[in-house]
């Protein structure tokens, strides 16, 4: 099982990606503890011993929130894997400020989305900054969003990356027209049809398979907790689902007294 680490929205995501995750949760509106005491809680939870790992998300991007980052990177218990996804941060700004924390992170998650609005040197420079949490000993997974404009060829260009530890394909999420127009599986079928004859299925949650030397796994449905992980909101409570608003110690105990 695996917490996700929910950062407050403090402030407001710049990048307005037209996939955007967040605007599918059910936008949170409780609290947010100050970093030292959302951590402080957070340990709390990591020391019940049910997570063998976190995954730092957020309320909007968790990269725009780096009070909190540090304080996690600094005073998260040692024996935690510790993951980061992040779309648009400018990592160039951990490297030069905090080289020896960067090495805390175990797994970093680069998400990326050909979608027209983002000049084509961002995948270079998420490349780039791959490349070096590479050689300091980070794990680096790149996230590519599967849209109509992924093609086969740059998966492919990808499994041969020697910085690059694994591949993930998403199926992108959510009910707003872009996502309708651009929403694709082909990319997956492609590369599925080249292993094997057997029909692709996109009803499980995860399919994977190897594709040179590289394993993919293609993620059908990544707002899907259930078994996988629990959230811890910026309140310092965990919850099961990111719709919900009671958080889950909370239910179960109403749930006792029904
Ligand atoms: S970076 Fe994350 S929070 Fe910001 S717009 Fe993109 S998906 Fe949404």
């Amino acid at each position: 099982m695996n917490l996700q680490i929910s950062l407050p929205r403090r402030t407001p995501c710049v990048f307005k990606c037209p996939y955007c995750v967040v605007e599918e949760h059910d936008k949170y509106t409780g609290a947010a503890l100050a970093p030292v005491e959302f951590v402080k809680a957070m340990n709390d939870h990591i020391y019940s011993g049910q997570y063998d790992r976190i995954i730092i998300s957020g309320e909007n991007e968790p990269m725009q929130n780096k009070d909190y980052l540090i304080c996690i990177l600094a005073d998260a218990p040692k024996d935690i894997i510790i993951e980061v996804t992040a779309r648009g941060f400018d990592f160039d700004f951990l490297i030069k400020n905090y080289p020896q924390l960067i090495k805390r992170i175990n797994v970093i998650n680069f998400s990326v989305c050909n979608d027209d609005k983002n000049p084509t040197h961002w995948y270079d420079k998420q490349l780039r900054w791959a490349e070096h949490f590479h050689s300091v000993g980070v794990i680096t997974r790149f996230t590519y969003m599967m849209t109509k404009k992924l093609s086969p060829n740059q998966i492919k260009e990808a499994c041969h990356l020697s910085f690059i530890d694994q591949i993930t394909l998403k199926e992108i999420q959510g009910t707003k027209p872009w996502i309708k127009e651009n929403k694709s599986n082909f990319v997956a079928k492609v590369l599925w049809n080249e292993i094997t004859d057997k029909p692709y299925k996109d009803v499980d949650r995860f399919i994977i398979f190897r594709v040179h030397g590289q394993t993919i796994w293609v993620d059908h449905n990544c707002q899907d907790g259930s078994g996988n992980y629990l959230i811890l909101r910026p309140d310092g409570e965990v919850y099961e689902h990111w719709e919900d608003t009671i958080p889950l110690l909370q239910k179960k105990a109403s749930e006792r007294n029904e």
